[in-house]
């Protein structure tokens, strides 16, 4: 007769399943920091469906995912579920593990009581018709992320899975190691196998942002038993180290070089030269380090904003920049001319589907896969690992709790079949890397359960725009533009003509005339030469903070007002600091 509940780390019988179980439970009115988010309870052990297993957790990884579960932004995972249908009022984190099978569903044929487990983090419904027809089930509107979309992850005695989560666990790993490494492990391997012609093989180069870092320690790693070269990006040379042992051919220091973040404006001659050449260095430093004059066919991407517009030019022609990630910022510019005329690709990846993930742990369990863990906790300890990471204060690498293994370092039988270093990281290292989302949100169909709520005063561009356009004609000299501009006081002119305004010309467009002229030369330039063509227009009758939206997103600083389609003022970023300033 099985117990009602069982201690944390007292093992009930194998296949012995209680009522009931300890876990860490988020609940909505605790969101907020880790410590105060997490709370220990007890709870009823979940019933499982025909296609799913219950497994008993014997350590869990630690992601960023469940920080963002705990603040309840930006989306509230249970209140997105409860509307969806599931009742609990909770959420029970944690979307890496390791751990016994106790009970399967009556379908499930790949994994039975007491099968030694990881579990990858991909849940979708096999009912999905896309699914069913052979699609890949990382594209099925069913696809869900396994303790952080769902609930019942494994920050508790039992987690629910589906069986296609089940792979078996390396055998020369304990427990902690053991639940360490899939989530990020699988999402490197497809970045990396998962894009067809484009695909990682032998004789490849591979370069690799955040070499030291959760999915770049896994795409060194992964890079090196496809007999492909990588080149590790790291922010120190402390780092050089860790990454050769991992398998790089040569690492980078991202601190020699500061040509990073969008690129400047391609009217913008000046400012293009000077990136040019940052970047220009930073291929020659690739080709130092390879020791030939070779391009990467493959960049691994994941800093986002300000490293793709380099990823993209140093990348060969032909090549492919795979992206899983925008943790610098999501708005990544691309100069489509190397992108177009070099034939590369920009390619978006997400996690990995069940085929993959298991080729990825076969590599695990060849023992050709160091799970690169930095940190392992207690179960007591689950909010503390997630506080430090939610103040940037862990280790680079991988983190795992106890759950059910008794103590640190059990659960491994015998060696690895390959003998690999165990890399350490630098001593002192912690995390300095931003975090702005998680990796799953917004995903549409939460998204669309949470919408966002816009504090706004209701203040109109009517109420700040200037009234009366400044205006010059599209033959004026840019010298008479100029003289408008000095004696009104502004900082662009409305080009008109026939009653329309056909342009803008701005102090930036003014300025970005004059490079490589003479002073001369540029005053005799003619407006419509150096007008920003067509003329971003509001109407008056808006809200203020619509046309602020309108001007950030197209990096403007003044609009045109329109009443009755007609120009009738302007209304400008500096008008809506003075707001600010006003109030
Ligand atoms: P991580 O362990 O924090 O590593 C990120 C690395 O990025 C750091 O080691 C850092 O290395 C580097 N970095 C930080 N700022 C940079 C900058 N400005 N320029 C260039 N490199 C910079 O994180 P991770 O686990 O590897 O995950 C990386 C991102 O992928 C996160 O945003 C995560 O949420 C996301 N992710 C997505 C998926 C998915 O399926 N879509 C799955 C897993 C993770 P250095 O300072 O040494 O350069």
């Amino acid at each position: 007769m099985a117990k009602e509940l069982y201690d944390i780390a007292e093992q009930p019988p194998l296949g012995v399943v209680p009522p009931k179980m300890h876990a860490w439970l988020i609940r909505p009115d605790r969101f907020g920091k880790p410590m105060e988010a997490f709370q220990k309870e007890v709870v009823n052990t979940p019933p499982i469906a025909d296609d799913e297993v219950l497994v008993y957790v014997m350590a869990a990884g630690i992601n960023y995912n469940n920080v963002w579960a705990g603040l309840g932004i930006p989306v509230n995972v249970i209140g997105a579920r409860n509307k969806a249908g599931e009742p609990e009022e909770f959420h029970i984190g944690g979307s890496d593990a390791s751990g016994i099978v106790y009970k399967v569903g009556k379908d499930v044929t790949n994994v039975k009581v007491g099968d030694e487990v990881v579990m990858h983090c991909g849940q979708y419904s096999r009912n999905c018709e896309w699914v069913k027809s052979g699609g890949d089930p990382m594209y099925s509107p069913t696809f869900r992320i396994w303790g952080y979309e769902t609930n019942w992850g494994s920050f508790a005695q039992f987690t629910k899975v589906q069986a296609q989560q089940c792979m078996p666990k390396p055998r020369h790993m304990n427990w902690e190691e053991a639940s360490a490494y899939t989530l990020v492990a699988a999402t490197a391997w497809r970045m990396l196998h998962g894009w067809g012609v484009n695909a990682i093989k032998k004789g490849d180069v591979a370069l690799i942002w955040g070499g030291a870092g959760g999915l770049g320690s896994m795409a060194i790693q992964i890079a090196k038993a496809a007999g492909a070269t990588s080149i590790a990006m790291v922010s120190g040379e402390d780092k050089f180290d860790y990454c050769m042992k991992l398998g790089a051919k040569g690492c980078i220091n991202r601190n020699e070089f500061d040509h990073w973040g969008m690129l400047p404006h391609w009217k913008d001659n000046a400012g293009y030269a000077k990136w040019l050449k940052g970047v220009r260095a930073f291929g020659a430093k690739i080709w130092e380090v390879l020791g030939e004059k070779r391009a990467p066919n493959l960049v691994f991407e994941h800093p986002g904003e300000t490293t793709i517009p380099t990823s993209i030019f140093v990348c060969d022609t032909g090549g492919m920049v795979v992206v899983c990630a925008g943790t610098t910022g999501y708005n990544a510019t691309v100069d489509l001319r190397y992108l177009w005329m070099r034939q590369k690709r920009l390619q978006g990846s997400h996690f990995a589907n069940t085929e993959q993930s298991n080729q990825m742990n076969e590599l695990a369990v060849r023992g050709l896969l160091d799970p690169c863990l930095s940190r392992a906790f207690t179960y007591d300890e689950i909010p503390v690992a997630h506080q430090l990471m939610y103040e940037n204060k862990h280790p680079h690498g991988n983190m795992a709790v106890l759950v059910g293994a008794k103590d640190f370092g059990l659960g491994a039988h015998g060696k690895a079949p390959v003998a690999i270093e165990h890399p350490t990281l630098p001593k002192g290292d912690v995390h300095n890397t931003p975090h702005p989302y998680p990796m799953s949100a917004p995903l549409p169909s939460i998204a669309e359960a949470e919408a966002i709520t816009i504090a706004d005063d209701g203040t109109k561009v009517k109420d700040l725009m200037h009234r009366g356009i400044i205006a010059c004609a599209p033959g004026d000299t840019i010298g008479q533009v100029a003289k408008i501009m000095v004696d009104n006081e502004i900082h662009a002119v409305v080009v008109m003509e026939g009653g329309k305004a056909v342009g803008v010309v701005s102090q930036t467009d003014m300025v970005l005339a004059r490079q490589g002229r003479t002073s001369e030369q540029a005053r005799a330039m003619l407006a419509k030469e150096v007008m920003t063509p067509g003329c971003a227009t509001c109407d008056a009758g808006i809200l203020l903070s619509e046309a602020v939206s309108q001007m950030t997103g197209r990096r403007m600083h003044r609009l045109v007002v329109t009443e009755n389609d007609q120009p009738v003022g302007v209304i400008s970023m500096t008008d809506v600091v003075r707001k600010i300033i006003g109030e």
